[in-house]
């Protein structure tokens, strides 16, 4: 390509808006361009580094054996309201209406879709496993969309879904997406941790965060220096720690010497809201229902937080409804009654609150409260008591806390989406069962930023050889003298004949305002034809290192490879 004909704005000033070194660089060097808030355009330079993620992407998913497909961004309203998530979803959903005032929802994500197209067309277990997937734009009206391309509010995701009919398929596929995302992102060159996480929104159980370690991170993940454990730790009492420096300091000596009659009591104590209390017993129940006895007004409490939780886990009830409750449930222990339930209630809120107050002053463990003797946890998945230079659960090397961008994010759903939205199959038996699903998620766009944010110096972008919008920048460094020109010309045809993808610049510039630009976006390798172009000399000269050399026509081939 010319860089005379190329579409590449360039800026030599710094945007006010942007506050991070990835977003700066993209907007100045002209690879996307801002059209409303959380909202980009993406220019020729940034389409080709998208199109080079998706295709690493896209081949290692095939790879894994998902197949590609594409879902419509439109979403009936009816699926949402299938799943429960119209409402449990919040504001971050966008909605619409059609001309018939059919309500709609623009993509956020797509198990929805996917589950209803699956129940419809898969019916034996025979055509099971099954594992989806598509890169498409999705859109989330987020609270506040910043760091340019990192938190959008339209943004290209690749999205996967799996569905099985036993859980050592949907175990093993976890594994193999894993390894998949594992791929993708040291294709990228990215310094990342697959980490253990919080199941957030979305529901169910096992699920692991992709995170590339990063200063302007907006997630806290703690890892060990020797092996692979590696956890976000959202929900970590770190965050209650936070809290306590804050204007109301946590009064643990209060929450020692009064009995909570409720989480409300508890929140009020501890100036925690409830919905992080009910967070820290979902964790401690490890994919568990819980039970949430909800006193007082019944119907406000459990919007407040079923709007703030992942409904699916939690089951909200009043004393009597949790009577039905516990008695329907499979593995119940027997019939309970109303003051059965009292008690267990009386009992679960002191233990609760000294679960939830432990982030003390020397650090962050939970005082009064053993692990082992009060309730049961996973080592491997709880970090809740580690503090940085503990020992790794896992036994192996020492924590060290980083700050982390959210890459990707792999789920194991089980049947969070396939039982309220019967997607069945019928077993060996003739039997009908549920599906077990997986979902796998890519910040394609983000990942761009991430890299953009990771690979920069003072003078500009600095592209992985697997990402570089073009291979190689040639450069006439004087493109009014003919001698210098003519070389140019024929080393172009040269390289692209050769299966180089080339950027040209050709453009009747000073040499410093060329050497500037081509620093600021950043490929690998420059070949420079100046002075010496006469005695067929070229200079090559290496972005990320600075190292320059002088090469002779002839070897450039070889310095090249
Ligand atoms: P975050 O915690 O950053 O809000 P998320 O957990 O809500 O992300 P997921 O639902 O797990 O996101 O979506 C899968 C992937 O999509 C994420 O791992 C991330 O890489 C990407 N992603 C999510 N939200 C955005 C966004 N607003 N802009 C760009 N990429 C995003
Ligand atoms: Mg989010
Ligand atoms: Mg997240
Ligand atoms: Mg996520």
């Amino acid at each position: 390509m010319r860089q005379s004909q190329l579409f590449m704005p360039t800026l030599r000033e710094v945007p006010a808006d942007a506050d991070v070194k990835s977003h700066q660089l993209l907007l100045r060097a002209g690879f996307i361009r801002q059209n409303a808030a959380g909202i980009y355009s993406f220019l020729p330079l940034g389409k080709k580094v998208l199109h080079k993620i998706e295709n690493i992407v896209r081949e290692e998913m095939n790879r894994a054996g998902s197949q590609e497909m594409m879902m419509p961004a439109l979403q009936l309203a009816e699926l949402w309201h299938e799943s429960g998530r119209w409402y449990s979803y919040g504001p971050e959903l966008m909605r619409l209406k059609d001309r018939h005032d059919r309500d709609f929802a623009l993509g956020a994500t797509h198990e929805e879709v996917i589950t209803s197209i699956i129940r419809d067309e898969v019916k034996s277990y025979k055509k099971l496993p099954l594992n989806l997937y598509q890169i498409q734009t999705k859109f989330r009206d987020e609270k506040r969309p910043r760091f340019g391309l990192l938190r959008g509010r339209e943004f290209i995701m690749k999205d996967a879904y799996s569905f099985h009919d036993k859980q050592e398929s949907l175990d093993e596929t976890y594994e193999t997406m894993k390894d998949a995302y594992s791929a993708i992102f040291s294709r990228c060159g990215l310094n990342f941790r697959a980490v253990l996480a919080d199941s957030g929104a979305i529901g169910g159980k096992d699920n692991h965060e992709f995170m590339v370690l990063s200063e302007i991170g907006e997630d806290l993940i703690a890892y060990s220096t020797e092996s692979d454990f590696a956890a976000n730790i959202e929900m970590a009492p770190v965050v209650l720690k936070e809290e306590a420096s804050s204007e109301s300091p946590l009064e643990l000596e209060k929450v020692e010497t009064q009995t909570a009659k409720n989480i409300d009591d508890v929140s009020v104590f501890l100036n925690v809201p409830a919905s992080k209390i009910i967070k820290s017993l979902l964790y401690m129940a490890d994919g568990e229902p819980v039970l949430v006895l909800v006193r007082g007004d019944h119907e406000v409490n459990e919007i407040k937080l079923k709007n703030e939780l992942s409904a699916s886990e939690i089951v909200m009830a009043s004393e009597e409804d949790a009577v039905k409750w516990l008695n329907t449930k499979p593995g119940s222990i027997g019939p309970v009654s109303v003051s059965d339930v009292k008690v267990i209630a009386d009992q679960a809120v002191p233990l609760m609150a000294n679960a939830v107050c432990g982030a003390n002053e020397e650090g962050y463990h939970f005082v009064n409260v053993n692990a082992d003797r009060d309730f049961k946890i996973d080592q491997t998945a709880d970090l809740r008591f580690v503090v940085e230079g503990d020992l790794s659960p896992d036994g192996k090397g020492t924590i060290i806390f980083a700050k982390g961008i959210e890459v990707g994010h792999v789920f194991k759903l089980g049947k969070v989406y396939s039982e309220p939205m019967k997607a069945q199959y019928l077993d060996e038996n003739g039997k009908n069962q549920i599906m077990s699903m997986g979902c796998y998620g890519i910040g394609v766009s983000r990942t761009l930023a991430a890299v953009a944010e990771e690979n920069n110096d003072e003078n500009g972008l600095i592209w992985p050889l697997s990402l570089t919008p073009f291979e190689v920048h040639l450069i006439a460094v004087n493109s009014k003298n003919a001698e210098q020109s003519a070389l140019s010309d024929e080393l172009y045809e040269q390289l692209k004949s050769e299966g180089y993808d080339c950027l040209y610049d050709d453009r009747p510039e000073r040499a410093g305002v060329k050497f500037t630009d081509s620093d600021l976006i950043g490929l690998p390798i420059r070949v420079m034809v100046g002075k010496k172009a006469g005695e067929g000399i070229v200079e090559v000269k290496i972005r990320k290192s600075g190292e320059s050399y002088e090469v002779p026509v002839s070897e450039l081939k070889s310095v090249l490879k």
